[in-house]
């Protein structure tokens, strides 16, 4: 995996919906590598902006840049294909398919041609399968699933669930990853676990993450940079550090 030699820029989005202001003008960079946490109270905009930078939701301005691209107006699927890849914050896995279909589909926007017919066609069309076959292995260690790829992936624990879903972000060879709550709902076993494969995606694959997460310990211990949002606006920035003792971060956080 090359890693993302270049920086997210976010720039003056704003998201209307019927009267509501979700995002006011947000803007942040992303330098490339890091983790970039997205913090702030419910409804402050968070999963809004992911459904900017992924494509899902067109902002009435600004723009999102990923190094010298503009992404604002492009569709998910280009999107996507540029190298930005995202996982929900509830569950979205195909019901019956195994852990090891699963991230297959997640390598299809990375093929020209739909591999799975391809590859009863061509000799190398089966090679370029089987290739694939192999890097859903690889990425299944790499998260700890390499045990559970026959099994359903919706029938597994809550935890290994949301370790599929990263690994089958993973599987689309990102520059960018956008982990909405990755962690939301584990146990505390479950999140030291999830944990320690994201800050190994930041160090052994060199991918740029931003990440939404309520747990403090899991933001402190990840993010190399924090974004405050409160009613859609930032509120503050800097290190962990910084903005955990950021009074109008503690503000924002007690509703006062
Ligand atoms: P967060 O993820 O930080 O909790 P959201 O981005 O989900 O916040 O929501 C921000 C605000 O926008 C909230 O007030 C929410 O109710 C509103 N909102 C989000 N999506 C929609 C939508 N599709 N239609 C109307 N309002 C929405
Ligand atoms: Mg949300």
């Amino acid at each position: 995996t090359a890693p993302a030699a270049e920086p997210l820029e976010v720039g003056g989005v704003t998201v209307r919906f019927a009267g509501l202001t979700a995002l006011d003008g947000l803007g942040f960079t992303v330098a490339p590598g890091t983790v970039h946490a997205l913090i702030g109270p419910n409804g402050a905009g968070k999963s809004t902006c992911f459904n900017v930078l992924s494509g899902v939701c067109r902002p009435a301005s600004g723009s999102v840049r990923l190094g010298e691209r503009e992404l604002t107006g492009l569709p998910p699927h280009r999107i996507a294909a540029l190298g930005v890849a995202r996982t929900f914050q509830n569950l979205a896995l195909p019901p019956r398919a195994t852990v090891a279909d699963t991230l297959l589909l997640g390598r299809h926007a990375l093929t020209r041609t739909g591999f799975v017919a391809a590859g009863l066609r061509r000799p190398s069309a089966a090679r370029e399968a089987a290739r694939h076959r192999e890097r859903v292995r690889e990425i299944a260690a790499f998260v700890g699933l390499d045990k559970q790829l026959g099994a359903v992936a919706g029938s597994l624990p809550y935890g290994q669930r949301k370790l599929t879903e990263l690994a089958r972000a993973l599987c689309m060879e990102p520059k960018l990853l956008l982990l909405d709550e990755p962690v939301a709902g584990m146990t505390a076993d479950e999140r030291r676990r999830t944990a320690a494969v994201i800050a190994g995606v930041r160090e052994s694959l060199g991918i740029s993450i931003v990440l939404v997460e309520h747990d403090m310990g899991v933001v402190m211990r990840l993010a190399d940079a924090v974004t405050v949002l409160d009613f859609g606006r930032r509120i503050a920035e800097g290190t962990p550090d910084q903005v955990q003792n950021d009074p109008a971060v503690v503000r924002a956080y007690l509703g006062e």
